[in-house]
């Protein structure tokens, strides 16, 4: 029996998609290749916007947030290559009440997991550990997909009415579905958890340089994350050196950080990806789709990925019988 839904990835996009599916009916399989909790690199920032989407796809899912304290960010303070700083705070907007007058900020291993959760409580079965490696097509359209175990390499074909692309940055759905388009700037992007870093309050912090910037929060237990964004002709480290030597001192050029690093240590390693700027001509075709990152991208300089990928996949309201889940 084919599943009526795979689904391609359980970060915020794939288990939103699943959940919501799951909840109206449908049987729903959701795979990732890692097994949670897992990182992902990201500046782990919720906008208050966001956090109304999120209370909106599961109540329970927000209370375990919650329930984490997350740090709460009350606006943004973005600084320009000469120092210059603009302060910004979040202000209500009676058409589009936030329940909370932040945002909050808090790791994405601890977020994922929250939300991969809540796909499997409303209904999903959730397989970690499962690579998919390519699509599997049946009278032309996608029935299905070829995955990979990591724990012993066995192969495997999952049959599926709908495949959902909600595999990311580096989409493989997307890829093999075609019209896969990487764009200007050509930019990688380095994250960190930095303990001990002077002067983070309730803002979070965007630094512009002239070859990059750099965004930075707290995320709670007195830890900062911080991303450090750089073109990709620089994103080698140097013969000798590599990026855990590098992004402390790397950090120290923009003016209204220098000098704040001085009892800062790294409390994970830093974690690279790139290129940015990928996004697909053809998210939609017979049989599948694609959410989230996998079908378009957000420079992280907007800190609204997160928001887009919540959507996930509309699904129409139940019927009698479980709803077919389409890509339109
Ligand atoms: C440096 C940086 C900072 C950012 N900061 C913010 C921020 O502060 N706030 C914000 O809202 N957004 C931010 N974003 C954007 C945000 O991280 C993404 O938009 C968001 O994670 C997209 O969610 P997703 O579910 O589409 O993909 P992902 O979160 O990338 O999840 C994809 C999942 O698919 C799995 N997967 C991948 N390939 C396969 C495969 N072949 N088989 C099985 N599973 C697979 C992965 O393991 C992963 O779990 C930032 C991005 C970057 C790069």
């Amino acid at each position: 029996m084919p599943w009526d839904a795979v689904v391609v990835g359980a970060g915020p996009a794939g288990s939103a998609t699943a959940l919501r599916l799951a909840r109206a009916g449908a049987a729903v399989l959701l795979l990732d290749r890692a097994r949670f909790p897992r990182h992902k690199p990201c500046s782990e920032y919720l906008s208050p916007e966001t956090v109304r989407l999120l209370g909106a796809l599961d109540a329970a899912a927000l209370a375990e947030v919650l329930a984490r304290a997350p740090a709460r960010l009350y606006g943004m303070r973005v600084v320009a290559p000469d120092g210059t700083e603009a302060l910004g705070r979040f202000a209500g907007d009676p058409r589009w009440p936030a329940p909370l007058p932040y945002g909050l900020a808090l790791p994405r291993a601890d977020l994922d997991m929250i939300l991969r959760h809540a796909a499997e409580r409303a209904g999903a079965t959730v397989r970690e550990g499962v690579v998919v490696e390519d699509l599997l097509y049946e009278s032309g359209a996608v029935g299905g997909v070829v995955t990979r175990a990591t724990a012993d390499g066995q192969r495997e074909v999952v049959k599926g009415r709908v495949v959902v692309g909600a595999d990311g940055l580096r989409s493989v759905v997307a890829r093999r579905l075609g019209g896969r388009r990487t764009g200007w700037p050509r930019r990688v992007a380095f994250t960190a958890h930095v303990a001990g870093v002077a002067d983070v309050g309730e803002l979070g912090e965007m630094h512009v340089g002239r070859r990059g910037y750099v965004g930075l929060g707290p995320v709670g237990g007195g830890v900062t994350t911080i991303a450090l964004v750089v073109p990709a002709r620089a994103a080698r480290p140097g013969p000798g050196t590599s990026w855990r030597d590098r992004f402390l001192p790397a950090l120290e050029r923009f003016p209204r950080l220098a000098g704040r690093f001085a009892r800062a240590e790294l409390v994970r390693d830093v974690i690279a990806v790139g290129p940015l700027a990928q996004w697909s001509r053809r998210p939609v075709a017979d049989g599948a789709c694609l959410v989230g990152d996998a079908a378009d991208f957000f420079d992280p300089f907007t800190g609204q990925g997160i928001f887009a990928a919540l959507p996930g996949l509309a699904v129409r309201p139940p019927h009698a019988r479980p709803p077919t889940p389409r890509c339109t």
